[in-house]
């Protein structure tokens, strides 16, 4: 059965002309990363966030940028070191492989990781809906302006969960900066760099004009449904197949091809039965 519906998918992506690629947390977990899957997943990266009982989106909040920014740049530091360390897995290859075999295609992600760049993805091509951690904005908003964050350095004393003195800094007028991520409980994010990439995905869509698209999806949970209702909304709206790769959450509408697969396991075999 697994197999037929690979062939499947394997069929819809190669007769497809443009391909759409949705991704959550799951995408990045071959390569290593943490999903953060449940309290208990979360914990298991952050013992410190298990002392003080505090649930991901206590700890993804701006809040501890004014608490805390010690704590604060201890989990997002920490986080941007794992991503600037982390190779994204081989799958992300084969599937820009077979991206760019196509007429166009797209990438509209929640991951604020940037592994799809750091795999030769072009970043004219990708929407970060949540933002990325390679970007940097003031905390307090002093400046609509948004920096990369390539020549900052973040030391941690992983131990007491503090990172060390210096702080990353707002350029403009000395406070703290924070990445340009939009956490929970956020009124500060600066969205203009994501309105852009939007502008981007928008371009994209208008171009597909009645050619066949293809949806993947990788990984995307439940808890925070963003990235598969969009995938399932754009299938509709283009008449496209979905292809739905989650080992867990792969149920969906009754036309989307389900595999439940990792993305790493799934790219590999869906490769192998496409027509080189
Ligand atoms: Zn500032």
């Amino acid at each position: 059965m697994q197999q037929e519906d690979l062939q499947r998918a394997a069929k819809e992506i190669d007769d497809a002309d443009f391909i759409l690629i949705t991704a959550g947390a799951g995408m990045g977990v071959d390569s290593g990363l943490p999903d953060f899957r449940g309290k208990e997943g979360f914990w298991r990266a952050y013992p410190y966030a298990k002392k003080h009982n505090l649930a991901f989106e206590e700890l993804a909040n701006p809040i501890w940028f004014k608490k805390d920014p010690f704590v604060a740049w201890a989990f997002y530091g920490h986080r941007l070191n794992l991503y600037r360390e982390t190779t994204p897995h081989s799958g992300f290859f084969k599937l820009l492989n077979i991206a760019q075999s196509k007429k166009d295609y797209f990438v509209f992600t929640s991951n604020v990781d940037g592994q799809f760049q750091k795999a030769g993805f072009s970043d004219k091509k990708i929407d970060e809906i949540h933002g990325s951690i390679h970007y940097l904005q003031c905390v307090d908003c002093c400046t609509p302006n948004i920096w990369s964050a390539k020549n900052i350095e973040v030391d941690i004393d992983f131990e007491n969960f503090r990172a060390k003195e210096p702080l990353p800094t707002c350029k403009y007028c000395g406070e703290v900066a924070r990445p340009n991520i939009l956490m929970f409980g956020d009124f500060n994010w600066l969205s203009q760099r994501e309105e852009e990439q939007r502008a981007n995905l928008v371009k994209f869509l208008e171009s597909i004009n009645n050619k066949k698209l293809v949806v993947i999806e990788f990984g995307a949970g439940k808890a925070i449904p963003t990235i598969r209702i969009a995938s399932e909304d754009l299938a509709r709206e283009f008449s496209a197949t979905l292809i739905r790769i989650n080992p867990r959450d792969y149920d969906g509408p009754p036309d989307a091809i389900k595999l439940p697969l990792g993305a790493k396991d799934a790219i590999e075999k869906i490769y192998s039965y496409i027509e080189k």
